[in-house]
């Protein structure tokens, strides 16, 4: 019998299983894909360029990223995320105009920067949406839809689901300019396989778990077998939580999950450029988002990437002829793409059975109600993973849980 069964082999759960082993712990590691790493999943294109199937940016606060990376000697990128007014279209009504062009734009972002800076994390705000916050305000409708498409991005929800309070603790946590400024060279999920590396023989993949009793310890497997140990480390998402633990606590079944995935294409080259954008576009059709994932790296091709949000944007995504419909609308936008359009990559996190969703997005009343059981002991079994962590949706959170888990069972 090990010492502690780790469930889930992504960020948090390796992070947990390194810090335990390095503690002397005899730990094992459950997981349920053939690979490790979870949400952090780099596709290689066969010229070598990349684009992330799930997390890509590293702020330039998230420190424990930065940390590991550091530790294991993994090189960041350092990108200059500014939007640029000028390079950046806005895509309403089948019309696709320049950013900068909208007068309207930039004082109603000014006054929505302005309302989400008096959000504060507190109770105050618990019970209240962005939905309510956008209302307060006399935007006009193409700023409703270019600020609610950066909403659905960040929350991979409508804003009526996402609660004041959780935007002001997302809002607290960012540091001005520092947003989404990293990615690793050679992919984010060299940072899993780092992790992996230094608990070489502990990780038992395609293992995939099927229920946990947290009282005892008992981790019943698919295929069958059951296994015990003193502590459980329970790191896998939010809504895969909810099946395998039977006694889950209400307040912790009751939080929403983002939905939505992702396309990436690669182009011949990088057309865009030939018509002055840098790839950017914010639209109000159901693929919602797209930028260039191959802005820091090198190459004649060029890779654009959608961020599939929000209800439509999970519909779109579970298409398998999703792909080619974003091809042609890149040919809409960037007349010429289509007859450079090369392999494409497709991932629809919500109907994936190990996430199925995006990551957590708290709506009004969530947060209060699921922090107790995120941070206590249940029986035998913790739990970790981005949701257990004030950097919810993001690698940062991940690591950040596994390592306080870890902590928690070293004593
Ligand atoms: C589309 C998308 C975009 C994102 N963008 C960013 C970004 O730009 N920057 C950023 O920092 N973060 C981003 N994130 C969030 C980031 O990916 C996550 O916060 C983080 O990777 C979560 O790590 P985790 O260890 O908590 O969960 P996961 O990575 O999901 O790991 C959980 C593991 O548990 C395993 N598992 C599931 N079920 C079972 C079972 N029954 N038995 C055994 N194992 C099981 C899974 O296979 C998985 O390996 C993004 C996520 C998505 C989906």
């Amino acid at each position: 019998m090990p010492d502690v069964i780790v469930i889930g082999a992504g960020l948090a759960g390796l992070r947990a299983a390194v810090d335990l082993t390095a503690a002397g712990a005899d730990v094992v590691v459950l997981e349920a894909r053939d690979r490790v790493g979870g949400r952090v999943w780099t596709h290689h294109f066969t010229d070598g360029q990349l684009a992330e199937r799930g997390a890509e940016f590293i702020d330039g606060n998230h420190t424990e990223v930065l940390a590991s990376a550091a530790r294991y000697g993994l090189a960041l990128t350092d990108r200059d995320r500014e939007l640029d007014p000028q390079a950046t279209l806005v895509d309403a009504a089948g019309r696709a105009v320049p950013y900068h062009l909208h007068a309207s734009l930039a004082d109603d972002w000014k006054a929505w920067d302005a309302a989400l800076a008096a959000l504060q994390p507190t109770e105050e705000f618990e019970y209240r949406s962005l939905a309510a916050t956008l209302d307060s305000l006399q935007l006009s409708a193409l700023s409703r839809l270019v600020i609610g498409r950066d909403i659905r991005t960040e929350f991979m929800l409508p804003p009526e689901h996402v609660s004041q309070r959780f935007a002001a603790e997302i809002a607290t946590r960012r540091v001005a300019g520092q947003r989404e400024r990293h990615r690793i060279v050679g992919g984010n999920d060299r940072l899993a396989h780092a992790l992996a590396a230094q608990i070489a023989g502990r990780i038992r993949l395609a293992t995939p778990v099927r229920s946990i009793d947290a009282d005892t310890g008992a981790v019943a497997l698919r295929a069958g077998d059951v296994l015990q140990a003193a502590a459980v480390v329970m790191a896998v998402p939010l809504p895969v939580l909810t099946r395998l633990w039977p006694d889950i606590p209400a307040g912790l079944a009751g939080v929403s999950y983002g939905i939505g995935g992702k396309i990436s294409i690669q182009f011949q080259r990088r057309i865009w450029r030939d018509y002055g954008r840098n790839g950017t576009v914010l639209s109000d059709r159901a693929w919602g988002h797209l930028w260039e994932t191959t802005d820091d790296q090198e190459g004649d091709a060029g890779v654009l990437t959608s961020l599939m949000a929000s209800h439509d944007g999970a519909a779109l995504a579970a298409l398998p002829e999703a792909p080619d419909q974003l091809v042609r609308e890149a040919d809409r936008l960037f007349p010429g793409a289509k007859g450079l359009a090369g392999e494409r990559v497709h991932t629809d996190w919500t109907n994936d059975p190990y996430s199925l969703g995006a990551y957590t997005c708290f709506g009004p009343g969530q947060w209060k109600n699921a922090q107790a059981a995120l941070h206590t002991a249940h029986g035998r079994m913790w739990v970790a993973g981005e949701h257990a962590d004030g950097f919810s949706g993001f690698m940062e959170g991940a690591l950040r849980s596994g390592a306080r888990a870890a902590a928690a069972i070293n004593g």
